[in-house]
């Protein structure tokens, strides 16, 4: 049994192992019409707390990177893979992912963003349908057709791999600025405008 309304996932019981796991559902948050869209494994213990994606100290790299970028999370979107908490936070299975593409799917028609930014090595496999090794990718920006349209997919490492580890913050840090220039400045906002980026 599923139930969407929008791009948020009202019910949902297709993984019976997650929906013993999850709190609740843990949907995508930030702007409807925003250019670029943040996308990541799915939520772990202060996600499943606060029913916002990307919180405690993942969120915290995340939003600082961003703020360092000129850019604030509320002109963003940010969701997961899935949007319920696998137990002890292990990767979701492929066919946990397989049961929540349709709500990513429906999630991503819905924004329309100029960029996706996959954040690690689960969602850039699943948006691109391959095998990737984000330390040596991070960065590459590939077409891929999600959703009905072909969709640039920024690869970048997860914001939790930056903690202990100053080489992948210098990674991770390169791409979010890489990102960043996806977002047009105020006053020059057209999604359908092909002229800002470069892949
Ligand atoms: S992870 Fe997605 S598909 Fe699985 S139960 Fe939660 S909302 Fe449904």
């Amino acid at each position: 049994m599923e139930n969407m309304r929008g791009s948020k996932v009202i019910s949902c019981e297709l993984c019976p192992v997650l929906v013993e796991s999850r709190s609740r559902i843990v949907n995508g948050d930030g702007k409807m019409d925003a250019e670029i869209l943040f996308v990541g494994e799915g939520p772990g213990r202060e996600e499943d707390i606060s029913g916002k994606p990307f919180r405690g100290r993942s969120g915290t790299v995340l939003d600082k990177s961003l703020r360092e970028n000129g850019i604030l999370r509320e002109n963003v979107r940010i969701t997961n893979c899935v949007r319920c908490r696998p137990p002890n936070n292990r990767n979701p299975s492929k066919r946990e992912l397989s049961n929540c593409k349709n709500h990513l799917d429906t999630e991503i028609a819905l924004i329309n963003p100029r960029l996706i930014v996959a954040l690690g090595r689960v969602p850039s496999e699943h948006l691109l349908g391959r095998k990737v090794i984000v330390t040596k990718e991070a960065g590459k920006i590939e077409v891929k057709n999600i959703a009905g349209l072909d969709r640039k997919v920024l690869i970048c490492i997860h914001p939790a791999a930056t903690l202990y580890n100053p080489n992948q913050k210098i990674i991770f840090e390169s791409a979010i600025s890489k990102a960043a220039n996806w977002i047009a400045p105020e006053g020059q906002k057209n999604k359908n405008s092909s002229n800002r980026g470069s892949a």
